[in-house]
């Protein structure tokens, strides 16, 4: 895909109707950050925020997120950001599986344009999409693995998913967010590795 053909999804998907999430939405979340970049960052779905915004993890747990990003030494603005559905599901709920069905060419069209080396998933709906599995967050959080995912390879990274980190602010050793520190890091030296100079 060229940058033309990236320019003209992200249209599409500011005016999609392929499934009821388009109801409730005020804006789609197309995604953001360089297309020449090593590593993309999948959310789950927009929130409040997101939604009113237009724009990737901006709402509370976004932002702090992006506080650890930025405190691990991989600041967002290195990263391509976006999510399995890019349309706020109501009330936040999980996104349903005829959602993530219909969303999920423009994650695949997304990332065959990027051709990242890494994704890093944020918690279990992203984890759980390009993986195939069914284990739960908590078991694969920082745990590397390879995938083939429609039909492109790269490595994955599992974070837990940002709302759970507002919950768990405590930086004690071991707690989720010195252990989402750590697997920050992590991807930063993969990314480096992958792509020296990153
Ligand atoms: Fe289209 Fe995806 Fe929004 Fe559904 S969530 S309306 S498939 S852009």
């Amino acid at each position: 895909m060229n940058d033309a053909a990236f320019n003209e999804m992200r249209k599409e998907v500011e005016t999609c109707a392929r499934c009821p999430l388009a109801a409730n939405r005020t804006r789609a979340v197309f995604g953001e950050g360089p297309e020449t970049t090593s590593i993309v960052l999948v959310g789950e779905a927009p929130g409040a925020k997101e939604d009113e915004s237009g724009r990737p993890f901006v709402g509370l747990s976004g932002r702090l997120l992006s506080e650890l990003l930025e405190e691990a030494g991989l600041p967002r603005e290195k990263l391509f950001i976006t999510n399995t559905v890019k349309c706020r599901p109501p009330e936040n709920r999980l996104p349903s599986k005829t959602e993530s069905a219909a969303c999920r060419q423009f994650l695949a069209a997304q990332l065959r344009h990027i051709r990242p080396r890494l994704v890093i998933t944020a918690g279990n709906a992203p984890t759980r999409a390009v993986l195939g599995t069914k284990e739960g967050i908590s078991t694969l959080r920082g745990r590397l693995r390879s995938c083939v995912w429609e039909e492109m390879e790269f490595s994955v990274l599992p974070l837990f998913h940002p709302s759970y980190l507002l919950r768990n602010r405590g930086r004690a050793e071991g707690s989720p967010i010195a252990l989402t520190l750590a697997d920050i890091r992590e991807a930063l030296r993969l990314a480096r590795e992958f792509t020296p100079g990153f």
